[in-house]
């Protein structure tokens, strides 16, 4: 293993394993703290759920997950954090860079969520968010991370003993590897990195291959391979992203309710494909239950892929929220929901839309699949993944899809992506 990563959410995880494969890096996605062996592949991202829980939980959580790194061989570790850099003022960030980079010995380290594609620059230690300082775009509402100060350098040395230094893009363009060597002279033990362009991510990957940690957006891995392959021991493959070929029928799960998921659910339906509604008050009732909805879906399968959706737009969500309470709302769908992936799998269903972070969760804990294989992105941060399942061994493929992602036709566009005629 070349890289081992450490991300503190799941779909950010799937992001950065998304950008590995895309520089030819074949990379295993592991669900949570391993309790085995890891996987055999280039790079191996293990996917916590560490960004809001208490710091030392999230440190302690971190820690098994580098010994599982370790114990495979990775020559280099990744945290892997939000590119709006989302943490608790406490923060899961510094605490658990302060944890790795005291159990690999080192005393120095990046920190950089610059990923210019998706509009998160760094300047001057400043994160912008399109146009917009971090404190003044939507993060300042989030609900869990609230970032109301874009001064990186000042968010992070709260979070941390250590002392937090600037590594200005004018010295990363002009030779980086020096300004390293003073920064570390001058006792910077974590350099928050300025990055405005790719070309500054290929910088800041030559600059920091050889760092035992570096902590990181998901931008950063798109400087690494590069920085590898110069090195030598490693090249990329042709066929970073190819999964195993699979038979059988497909279907979608959607268990969001996002702007962005309500217009793919309403344009699947317009285009006249097959669709079937879950209701959580008649969920709640007894009036609709997991076998009558698959018995249907089931019935439909053979003339094509079918969608069962939760999917609602705001107002009638608030509705059955308030009555049935926004928690046990939520688990009713994600169950249902949950209990529709195994029976389809289990009557040959083989590609597998799901939308919703959370749903995602639910669905790949009840098909028992610990793993993922990498493969091509169907939009940016949502790549098809390869799962095995675990009673035949055989491979299935799972598209999973936080809420915001994808463009209208998104779950056609990703069936047919997997070779479903449509
Ligand atoms: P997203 O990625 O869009 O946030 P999630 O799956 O993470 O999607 O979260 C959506 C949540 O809303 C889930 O807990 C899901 O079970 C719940 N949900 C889905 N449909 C409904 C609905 N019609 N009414 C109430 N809650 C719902």
């Amino acid at each position: 293993m070349i890289l081992g990563v450490i991300a503190d959410d799941f779909t950010g995880a799937t992001d950065v394993a998304s950008m590995l494969v895309r520089a030819g890096m074949p990379t295993v996605q592991v669900l949570g703290v391993p309790d085995g062996e890891l996987p055999a592949a280039d790079a191996v991202v293990i996917a916590l759920k560490t960004r809001t829980i208490p710091a030392a939980d999230a440190v302690a959580q971190s820690l098994q997950a580098l010994a599982a790194l370790r114990a495979a061989g990775a020559r280099q570790i990744y945290f892997k954090y939000c590119s709006t850099f989302d943490s608790t003022a406490e923060g899961n960030i510094g605490p658990v860079t302060d944890a790795l980079m005291q159990a690999l010995s080192t005393d120095f380290t990046i920190a950089c969520p610059a990923f210019p594609e998706n509009g998160r620059t760094v300047f001057r230690g400043h994160l912008f968010v399109g146009d917009e300082l971090l404190s003044d775009s939507g993060m300042k509402h989030h609900p869990l991370t609230p970032m109301t100060d874009a001064n990186l350098v000042r968010v992070l040395q709260a979070q941390t003993a250590q002392n937090v230094g600037l590594l200005r893009v004018d010295a990363l363009r002009t030779n980086a590897a020096a300004q390293i060597v003073q920064l570390r002279a001058d006792g910077v033990r974590i350099a928050v990195a300025d990055a405005i362009d790719n070309s500054d991510l290929l910088a800041l990957g030559e600059a920091c291959a050889d760092l035992p940690l570096i902590t990181a957006g998901s931008g950063v891995a798109l400087g690494l391979p590069p920085a590898y392959l110069r090195r030598g021991g490693w090249s990329p493959s042709d066929t970073a992203a190819q999964l195993s070929p699979v038979q059988g029928t497909a279907a979608v799960l959607s268990g969001s309710c996002s702007q962005a998921t309500n217009a793919q659910v309403a344009r699947w339906i317009a285009d006249g494909r097959a669709a079937i509604a879950l209701d959580p008050l008649a969920l709640h009732r007894g009036e609709q239950g997991a076998a009558t909805l698959l018995a249907q879906a089931l019935a439909l399968l053979s003339q094509g892929p079918v969608l069962l959706y939760a999917t609602a737009a705001p107002d009638n969500v608030k509705a059955v929220q308030s009555a049935l309470g926004v928690e046990a709302a939520g688990a009713l769908v994600e169950d249902t929901l949950a209990a529709l992936a195994q029976g389809l799998v289990t009557a040959g269903v083989r590609r597998l839309v799901v939308a919703g972070g959370e749903t995602s969760g639910a669905v790949v804990q009840a098909l028992n699949v610990p793993q993922l294989r990498i493969g091509s992105p169907i939009c940016p941060g949502v790549p098809w993944t390869e799962a095995t399942l675990p009673d035949s061994g055989e491979p299935m493929w799972l598209a999973l899809k936080s809420g915001n992602f994808g463009g209208v036709d998104f779950f056609a566009d990703a069936l047919r992506q997997a070779g479903v005629t449509l």
